[in-house]
């Protein structure tokens, strides 16, 4: 019933015949969600789908708590030929109404509480269909998937078919989509499961959200194609996962979950019998790698990824798991470091721009082929804005960020969209937003606000402006009102010195 379909008959192989095996376990409930039971209701999904009009290639936007059935969902997704569009809960209606006129999705999911604010902005961009999905599983949803029956035949789909497309924040302000192939999904989950060894004994410990490529991808997916169970969570809860480690083999977290599990309580203990501790879509600071080593005898396993690449480098699973450093690149993936002026390779150990190329590269920006052009070079590697530096013995270290990337808290921050929503507000000369290092956050996002003379400007007059436009997580830590921003000769805004000058704000 799936062998036509790229994806889906991958994530399916390793359960046939095993039905009875529990994929999902809610740690809540304890209840238990087998490999047959999820695949039926995904096959269930897929039927509601179709029935409400989707066709291949269409978009599916979803903006719902995390759950079992939004799993289903992005299953139900893939075996209905669509392309699963996966949006931050964090975002407000304000954010909703691009992506869904970007995306034009031929049906959006949503949480039940959101629905009536919702409405108007889905109309608006003309999306047909809206039904809504809450945290406890119940909606209009879930009540179509049971009167649904199961054993829907997969629409056929090829490796290059897109299976989703998750935005990423854009350098100009404007969110970029990032089109991901059956093949870049397949691929990539299939090397890191083999890689990092999962097999159908493995317990993960799943508490990423889903709409973004780590616990979408990395950990689903291979979970999945692994045969393996997840302990699922709805949300990041130290106490809970400590709870929970006794009956798990991996966690895969993003660096502020370990620095928050190394405060909690009980830690080395529930650590033991653990076999994986994999960290990623951050930067791991080598004090939390030593600090983890040191409680609980694990080495963290730091691993780089990108939305745009999925996974790209990883630690050894045997030998050496270097602190600071993301290892070498996976089986398959081609990684080379570059002069950022002109675009020859530069000998190890310099730093430069990593550029990667593989079969785990996305197909482009949707509908932006002049960022995508900018990005990914015509002989397929990818320009992928990191500065990093490879090792005599070839271990990559990522140095910093030829973009002006924040990432807070594992979050994705550009700054270029809050400080045009600052440069707006009454008042207000001209703003720079920087990433100033936080301990729990990795980085906090601080924005230096110039104002007009004798205007009514303050950190809670800012907020209040534009705290209800933005998600929670790209709010500003801290407002600070300034006299000037640093400036070079030219006249630019010199955020290294700004950053440098404010390194201290949450020492
Ligand atoms: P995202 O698309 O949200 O996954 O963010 C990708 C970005 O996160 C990369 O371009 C890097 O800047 C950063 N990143 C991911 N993993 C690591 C890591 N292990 N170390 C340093 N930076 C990382």
């Amino acid at each position: 019933m799936y062998e036509q379909n790229y994806l889906a008959r991958r994530l399916r192989a390793a359960s046939i015949g095993r039905d009875d095996a529990p994929f999902l376990k809610d740690h809540r409930t304890g209840a238990s969600l087998s490999y047959g039971a999820f695949f039926a209701n995904a096959e269930r999904m897929a039927a509601v789908l179709a029935a409400n009009g989707v066709r291949p290639g269409d978009r599916i936007a979803v903006q719902a708590p995390k759950t079992q059935a939004m799993l289903e969902l992005y299953v139900g997704a893939v075996l209905a030929g669509a392309v699963f569009l996966p949006l931050n809960t964090a975002y407000t209606g304000a954010e909703l109404a691009y992506f869904l006129g970007d995306a034009e999705p031929a049906l959006l999911v949503c949480d039940p509480a959101n629905l009536a604010a919702l409405e108007p902005i889905a109309a608006k961009a003309q999306v047909p269909v809206i039904l809504t999905l809450a945290a406890d599983e119940t909606g209009t949803l879930t009540e179509a998937r049971d009167a649904a029956s199961p054993g829907f035949q997969a629409v056929v789909r090829e490796a290059g078919d897109l299976a989703a497309i998750l935005y990423t924040s854009g350098t100009t302000g404007r969110s970029k989509g990032a089109m991901l192939s059956h093949l870049a999904l397949a691929s990539n989950s299939e090397t890191l499961k083999d890689y990092w060894r999962f097999t159908a004994d493995d317990v993960l410990i799943h508490a990423l959200p889903i709409f973004h490529t780590h616990g979408l991808f990395v950990a689903t997916n291979i979970a999945a194609m692994a045969g393996a169970s997840c302990i699922f969570m709805a949300g990041f809860d130290a106490e809970a996962i400590v709870a929970a480690m006794p009956e798990a083999t991996a966690l895969m977290g993003v660096p502020t979950f370990y620095v928050r599990l190394l405060e909690t309580p009980g830690l080395a203990d529930a650590a033991r019998n653990m076999r994986l501790f994999v960290s990623g879509s951050a930067p791991l600071l080598a004090e939390t790698h030593e600090r983890w080593h040191r409680l609980t005898c694990h080495a963290i396993l730091e691993r780089y990824g990108m939305t745009e690449t999925n996974m790209n480098t990883s630690n050894p699973y045997d030998g050496e798991r270097r602190a600071g450093t993301v290892g070498f690149p996976l089986p398959g993936v081609e990684v080379i470091v570059t002069d950022p002026d002109t675009g020859a390779e530069v000998p190890a150990g310099q730093v430069g721009i990593l550029e990667v190329r593989g079969e785990n590269l996305f197909s482009g920006y949707w509908r932006m082929p002049e960022k995508t052009a900018e990005e990914l070079r015509e002989n397929g590697f990818f320009i992928t804005g990191d500065m990093a530096e490879i090792s005599a013995d070839g271990y990559i270290s990522i140095v910093g960020r030829a973009k002006d990337l924040i990432i807070t808290g594992g979050y994705n921050v550009y700054p270029k969209e809050i400080e045009l929503l600052i440069d707006a507000v009454e008042g207000v000369v001209e703003s720079a937003v920087i990433g100033v290092p936080h301990k729990d956050f990795g980085e906090a996002v601080v924005a230096l606000v110039v104002a007009e003379p004798g205007a009514d400007v303050s950190e809670a007059s800012i907020m209040a402006a534009i705290g209800p436009d933005l998600a929670r997580f790209k709010q500003p830590k801290r407002v600070i009102i300034v006299d000037a921003l640093i400036r070079n000769t030219m006249g630019k805004v010199q955020k290294k010195e700004l950053r440098a000058a404010w390194k201290d704000l949450f020492a």
